[in-house]
């Protein structure tokens, strides 16, 4: 086989082997990539199969080009070498033997060198006859060697050598022809390759280009269609020609352009769908549009860029009646508003409504304007900022701080007294300032201990309301009040609470203390009392302390006086005090002291005795020294009683008895005490009932005019006949009427009667009232003694009105304009007892009583105290200065009546005259005193005495105890 057919083999058997792959890329999917690949194979395979024959052909070529060169002309040329070479040996051989000497070179050297070009021609020689001629002139030369011999100068046969010279030269030229022959066939075999190798590759290269046209042609066909499909597709798909479906057979298509116009057939249809769906949804929005614009409760303009209107829906319309022109009118032709189109915001039409105009381009340079009717938002717009002006103001004004947070702890509202109140930064405390800060900012104000900052934090978490009490370092307190909102933010009120506090602890000392002189008060001492009863076996006194003649030091210097009296007496008092010893004022006319760890009156005694010492001493008050007795009434537990109440009222009473025996004593509870007491409140029982069973009756006591020497009047004096005690006199239970506030009904019923009585008398007596001050206190005083005199007829001239100087004392402006009021009924009034107190003297300035009734104390006193003339004498002329009649009260003897009137007096009433007497007995009173006072005085005879007055004058206490006659 030759290197032709082999090589053919080879290739067949690769061709095989790629069958396969071949096969593979067949079946797999035909797409453009795969196609071009295959193009360029096939191509390629074609181009590298024609490649590689020419490759082959010109290596074949190349071949027998060598072997001619390399091969057939060397052998050729060593051949003729051989032959020249053989020629040069007969020479040298023909001289040697002509010659005789040795052939240079040697004839053996000669024949070496052509045995050499022999072989080499035999070597290089291309074939077997060649190579066999070289040999046969190889054998030749040898035999004509050998009969040459080997020794020069011999003799030799030159026709053997001839023969064999003969043979070497036939050899050698046949070498040469056999030799020349090879390279003419290798030459023409060249020749004929060459021939052939240009007609293949001009064959080749023309099946090459058809085969490339022909690849080309497919490959346009297969891609080219389809791609200007897809482009015409796409064209369409961009020109909206959404209906025009690309054909079936082009979508079908295995490769990328296939699946390219399938995807994009599917995007058609897919857009086409869509579009009919958009068309269909435009159309439905449209009409809803339309719908929405037509029932729009907002005014709807639509212009072109033309200005003229393209849309006005009704309610527009309403707004605007001039825009019913027809479509299409130009807006400034229908409407003057057209500036409403070119303007946004908020207008106000002239009938109120205001309207908000929001404004917008068109694309085609037309405008769209919404009208919407905020009349009712505007008017709620000025409700919620008027609503915000008053919470603000309310903010502003009230008085607690305010914060309020929302949910995420964040401040939304704060007012100025928040921060005054903490006196943070008000540039901290805008809105959006988290919780934490203030606090941190109260922290670094040192505002916050941990235990508040514990309570606030317990108060944002707690789920409800909540209040702490925020006790700053400055000594403030501020209420905090939590309370959650809805929606989870919350707010709080800071209330600087430190007056109200420092008021209600006020009030709590107040409520438990006597505000003037700051002592414990009933509450405390009987809390006091229950602990030291509770004590066993520790016994403990009560003592109720009263003061001598504070009531003239109130007198004569004054409330403030009085109250530094009462404050020192407090003082001394508290100072005596021993360990749990208690000094106490409980009510306003007396002290009260605890003393515990008393046991025997002994012990009492030696304490009350102490405390006697410690208030013997003067107080100097305002540079005056004002001696101050006191007395006490001893209450000894558990015997007198082991609760406050009965221990006060038996100290109480004990003192009361200690003041009627004298100044500076003591005196310990007896059970007679108390059963005086019980026997005062029987007679305050029965006292309730005496003017309903007619018990009370009047008695009148003449007073006698010294100067016109007659009666006239007389003064009206109560008494109470009681069932069982028999008549019980004025001094016995007026005090208690005044107590029980029965004195406003018996004095009424006593004004009344003694009006009715006084009009039965003859009309020159007056009748005379006495008035307690506390009927001053009432309104119904005025309005009672002016329906007494309507009801009897009195004449007011004839009635006498007697108040003391106690009504005074209190006077707050009202007692005096009651009086001029009374004064103003046409009556008279005259101050009573006048010199019992100490301030007299300016009571008589501040009111122009009608007359001055001294008191009979001075009367008494005109035998014991000299003075006391005097004081009568400077009291009448006194009155008479000021316009005021004097009467001298309890004259009993006529030493007295001559006393008196030396001293001036005007009236003189007395037992001396007569005693008080029913009112039945007047007018014969009036007549026998008419009838005495006629009788010539006789100086140096005592007038002859009363009938019922008594020789002598009385003790006061026999006086008081003298029942009514
Ligand atoms: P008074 O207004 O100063 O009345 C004078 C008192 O002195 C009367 O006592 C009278 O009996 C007494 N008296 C008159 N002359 C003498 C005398 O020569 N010697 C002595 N030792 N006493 C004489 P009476 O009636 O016991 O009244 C005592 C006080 O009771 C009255 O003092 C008056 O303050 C008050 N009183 C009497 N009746 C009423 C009344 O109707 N209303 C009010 N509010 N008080 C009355
Ligand atoms: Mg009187
Ligand atoms: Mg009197």
């Amino acid at each position: 086989m030759s290197n032709g057919q082999h090589n053919r083999v080879r290739w067949i058997a690769a061709l095989r082997r790629l069958r396969p792959a071949v096969r593979a890329v067949a079946q797999a999917r035909a797409t453009i990539r795969v196609k071009i690949v295959l193009a360029f194979l096939a191509t390629a395979t074609l181009t590298t199969a024609f490649g590689a024959y020419a490759v082959h052909n010109i290596g074949v070529t190349g071949g027998l080009m060598t072997a001619t060169f390399d091969q057939v002309l060397i052998s050729l040329d060593y051949a003729r070498a051989a032959a020249a070479d053989f020629a040069g040996l007969q020479a040298a051989m023909a001289r040697q033997q002509a010659t005789g000497a040795p052939a240079e070179p040697s004839i053996g050297a000669l024949a070496v060198q052509v045995q050499d070009d022999l072989r080499i021609a035999a070597e290089r020689s291309l074939s077997a006859d060649a190579r066999v001629a070289a040999g046969q002139a190889t054998a030749a030369l040898a035999a004509f060697m050998d009969a040459i011999g080997t020794q020069p100068g011999l003799p030799v046969a030159w026709s053997v050598l001839d023969r064999h010279a003969a043979q070497v030269n036939d050899s050698v030229d046949q070498l040469v022809n056999l030799t020349s022959g090879d390279g003419f066939r290798h030459r023409q075999a060249a020749k004929a390759l060459i021939v052939q190798s240009r007609l293949v590759d001009g064959v080749a290269t023309v099946v090459l280009v058809l085969v490339s046209a022909l690849v080309a042609v497919l490959l346009s066909r297969q891609i080219m269609g389809p791609v200007r499909a897809a482009c015409a597709a796409a064209r369409r798909i961009a020109a909206g020609e959404w209906a025009a479906s690309i054909p079936a057979h082009l979508t079908r298509g295995r490769d990328e352009l296939g699946a390219l116009l399938a995807a994009m057939e599917v995007m058609r249809t897919n857009i086409a769908t869509m579009m009919a769906q958009e068309v269909s949804l435009r159309r439905v929005a449209q009409i809803r549009l339309a719908d929405a614009i037509g029932t729009s409760r907002e005014g709807v303009l639509v212009v072109d860029a033309a200005g003229a209107v393209v849309v006005a829906n009704p309610r527009l319309i309403r707004l605007f009646p001039a825009l019913a022109a027809p479509a299409g009118a130009c807006l400034p032709d229908v409407l003057a508003l057209e500036p409403l189109l070119g303007c946004a915001g908020d207008i106000c039409l002239p009938g109120g409504t205001w309207l908000r105009i929001s404004r917008s381009e068109t694309q085609d340079g037309g405008a769209v304007a919404i009208y919407s009717d905020i009349t009712a938002l505007k008017q709620r717009e000025w409700e919620l900022q008027s609503t915000n002006e008053c919470f603000d103001a309310a903010l502003s004004n009230m008085s607690q701080g305010l914060c309020l947070f929302d949910a995420q702890d964040r401040l939304r509202v704060s007012n100025p007294q928040f921060a005054a109140l903490y006196g943070i930064d008000p540039a901290l405390l805008r809105p959006g300032t988290p919780y934490t800060w203030i606090m941190a900012a109260k922290t670094a104000l040192g505002q916050m201990t941990e235990s508040d900052a514990a309570a606030h934090a317990a108060l944002r978490l707690g789920a409800g309301p909540g209040a702490f009490l925020h006790h700053l370092p400055d000594g403030r307190a501020i209420a905090i009040s939590h309370e959650p909102l809805p929606g989870g933010g919350w707010v709080r009120t800071y209330e600087d609470v430190s007056e109200r506090r420092r008021a209600e602890a006020q009030v709590h000392h107040l409520a438990r203390h006597d505000a003037v002189t700051g002592l414990p008060n009933r509450l405390v001492l009987a809390e006091h009392v229950e602990q030291a009863a509770a004590r066993p076996r520790a016994g403990f006194a009560l003592l109720a302390l009263g003061l001598h003649d504070f009531k003239i030091v109130s007198d004569m210097f004054g409330y403030a006086v009085a109250d530094a009296v009462l404050r020192r007496v407090a003082e001394r008092l508290v100072a005596a005090m021993g360990d749990g010893d208690l000094a106490t004022r409980p009510g306003t006319d007396e002290f009260a002291v605890l003393l515990t760890n008393v046991r025997t009156p002994e012990e009492a005694s030696t304490r009350a005795a102490q405390l006697q010492n410690a208030m013997a001493a003067p107080f100097t008050i305002e540079g005056r020294d004002v001696a101050i007795g006191i007395s006490l009434g001893i209450a000894l537990a558990p015997a007198d009683g082991d609760t406050c109440d009965p221990l006060l009222r038996h100290a109480d009473l004990a003192l009361d008895r200690a003041r009627t025996e004298g100044r500076n004593t003591f005196r310990f509870f007896e059970t007679a005490m108390d059963e005086r007491l019980q026997g005062r409140r029987q007679l305050e029982a029965d006292l309730q009932h005496a003017l309903a069973r007619d018990e009370l009756e009047l008695f009148y006591q003449p007073c006698v005019d010294l100067a016109a020497g007659r009666v006239c009047g007389f003064e009206a004096l109560l008494r109470w006949r009681h069932p069982e005690r028999g008549m019980v006199p004025p001094g016995a239970f007026i005090p208690v009427a005044e107590a029980s506030g029965l004195i406003v009904a018996i004095g009424a019923w006593v004004v009344h009667r003694a009006c009715q009585e006084a009009v039965k008398w003859p009309a020159g007596l007056r009748v005379a009232v006495n008035v307690s001050p506390l009927q001053f206190a009432s309104p119904a005083l005025l309005e009672c003694v002016a329906s007494a005199l309507a009801r009897s007829g009195l004449a007011p001239a004839r009635l006498e009105l007697e108040v003391t100087e106690t009504v005074l004392l209190r006077d707050d402006g009202a007692t005096r304009a009651t009086l001029h009021q009374l004064r103003a009924l046409g009556l008279r009034i005259a101050m009573d007892d006048f010199g019992t107190g100490y301030s007299s003297l300016s009571y008589l300035r501040s009111f122009p009583f009608d007359k001055i009734k001294i008191d009979q104390s001075f009367v008494r006193s005109l035998h014991d105290a000299p003075g006391s003339a005097a004081i009568i004498r400077a009291i009448t002329g006194l009155g008479t200065t000021l316009g005021m009649r004097t009467t001298v009260e309890g004259v009993e003897t006529s030493a007295e009546l001559d006393a008196v009137r030396a001293a001036g007096c005007d009236e003189i009433q007395g037992y001396f005259f007569s005693r008080p007497v029913p009112a039945g007995q007047v007018a014969e009173l009036v007549d026998d005193i008419s009838g005495r006072l006629r009788v010539p005085a006789q100086p140096a005879v005592p007038l002859p005495t009363a009938p019922h007055a008594r020789a002598a004058r009385p003790t006061p206490a026999a006086a008081s105890a003298i029942p009514a006659i």
